[in-house]
């Protein structure tokens, strides 16, 4: 039987690998394999570990593109493998795709988590990509920095823009709103 996919996405803070690391902890109670990547590009916390705001953590390969993920995967081709996770997929580059739909097909269950759109609205193509080819979607939101209601689903700069929709980091330059909030502190920006 074929793997499913699942996309994870939504803003910052939204509790993504927090979901990845309960999904993964689910699966290893259940004696299963699992392998855990990110991309190189994001070293916030920690080099070999996914790690979520609130602290907690898994082993994770890093990898620098869809490529390396996928040798990294095929060296580990002896064991069984029962589901391959995914954080900060949106770093990645769009040949995750092919590479998705490969594991997939490896009867591997695939769960890619990342954010959906950059913090000027812009979907980010992989992540998109991702959703449109998963068997399931999970939309997660976050608290809304601003108004504190439960419906951020945007990632707001509080410093100056900068070239381009990617540039890492952390709470000293993003904070999750909601609708609302984004257009009130965009329109005050300007
Ligand atoms: P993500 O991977 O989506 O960025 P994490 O799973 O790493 O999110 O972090 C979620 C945790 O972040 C929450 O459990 C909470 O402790 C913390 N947190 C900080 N700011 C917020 C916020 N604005 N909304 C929700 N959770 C937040
Ligand atoms: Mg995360
Ligand atoms: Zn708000």
């Amino acid at each position: 039987m074929s793997g499913k996919l699942t996309s994870i996405v939504g803003p910052m803070y939204s509790g993504k690998t927090s979901a990845l690391l309960s999904l993964v902890e689910i699966y290893e109670l259940g004696r299963k394999k699992v392998v855990v990547f990110k991309p190189e590009i994001d070293q916030r916390y920690s080099a070999e570990f996914v790690v979520s705001h609130s602290g907690m953590k898994t082993r994770a390969f890093l990898v620098k593109d869809s490529d390396a993920l996928k040798k990294r995967l095929g060296q580990l081709n002896g064991s069984i493998v029962h589901a391959v996770f995914i954080d900060e997929v949106h770093f990645l580059d769009e040949g995750i795709i092919d590479v998705v739909k490969g594991i997939i097909d490896q009867n591997i269950d695939v769960f890619c988590v990342g954010i959906d759109m950059s913090y000027r609205q812009n979907p980010f193509l992989v992540t998109a990509q991702l959703m449109a080819i998963s068997d399931e979607i999970v939309k997660k939101r976050a608290v809304c920095h601003n108004c504190g209601e439960y419906n951020a689903v945007l990632t707001y700069r509080t410093t100056d823009e900068v070239e381009g929709d990617i540039d890492v980091g952390g709470m000293e330059k993003y904070v999750a709103v909601c609708r609302d909030c984004y257009r009130v502190l965009t329109r005050k920006r300007v």
